[in-house]
């Protein structure tokens, strides 16, 4: 599958992607975790985000589009992609277009997933993640606690809130969603490519989109 997830922070981006990826074999791409990796190495790319990922606002499009023509033309892309978290931006989605037709992709189409206000809040300030970036499993502390003495039930490492999931970060990241990312809703749905989800449960929208898929 070639497909693009949207949804607000805390819609579930990252569990739906998991559970699509394990559909097909297609490579999950999540710009999040990509900038994390980088900022944990020191990378001259981590260098620069680090500070606004903090804040909770969006890395510049530049950065963004760098890393991600690089990315989406690695070899385990052949086999199909989900992006996670990607475009976030107008301008991203309007590169993004261009380097599709470029690298002759097509889309499926693109996933826009969508969860009540209260419920996103919800689950933002109860997440909780695996500090090793190589795991980075998500944990709940109401629904899906890490282990007794706080660590990743899959490779024992702390289990962490992250820095953009204090309250004042969260608000921000909502508020940059409606802003900036919002308008690609609009700006896929003109192109036809936009499929709506009602999303509460990741494994109920995950069956509604390989539905979609097969038709
Ligand atoms: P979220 O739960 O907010 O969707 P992500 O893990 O996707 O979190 O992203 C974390 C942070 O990384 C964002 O708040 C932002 O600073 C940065 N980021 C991720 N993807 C992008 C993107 N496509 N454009 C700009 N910034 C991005």
């Amino acid at each position: 599958m070639r497909i693009i997830l949207l949804g607000a922070p805390g819609a579930g981006k990252g569990t739906v992607a998991k559970l699509l990826m394990e559909m097909d074999g297609s490579v999950q791409i999540s710009t999040g975790d990509i900038l994390r990796a980088a900022v944990k190495e020191g990378t001259d790319l981590g260098k620069e985000a680090k500070g606004y990922m903090d804040r909770g606002d969006l890395v510049p499009d530049n950065l963004i589009m760098k890393m991600m023509e690089v990315r989406l033309q690695q070899p385990d892309c052949q086999k199909g992609f989900i992006l996670d978290g990607f475009p976030r931006t107008v301008p991203q989605a309007e590169a993004l277009g261009l380097l599709l037709n470029n690298i002759r992709i097509k889309l499926d189409f693109v996933v826009n997933l969508e969860v009540p206000r209260e419920v996103i809040l919800d689950r933002l300030t109860t997440r909780r993640t695996c500090a090793n970036p190589d795991c980075q499993e998500i944990y709940n502390v109401k629904s899906n606690p890490p282990a007794a003495d706080g660590t990743c039930k899959k490779c024992g490492t702390k289990v962490i809130q992250r820095a953009d999931e204090t309250v004042e970060a969260i608000n921000n990241r909502l508020e940059t969603y409606t802003q900036k990312t919002a308008p690609l809703i609009g700006f896929y749905e003109k192109q036809g490519l936009l499929r709506s989800f009602a999303s509460i449960n990741s494994a109920d929208t995950v069956a509604a989109i390989g539905r979609a898929l097969n038709a």
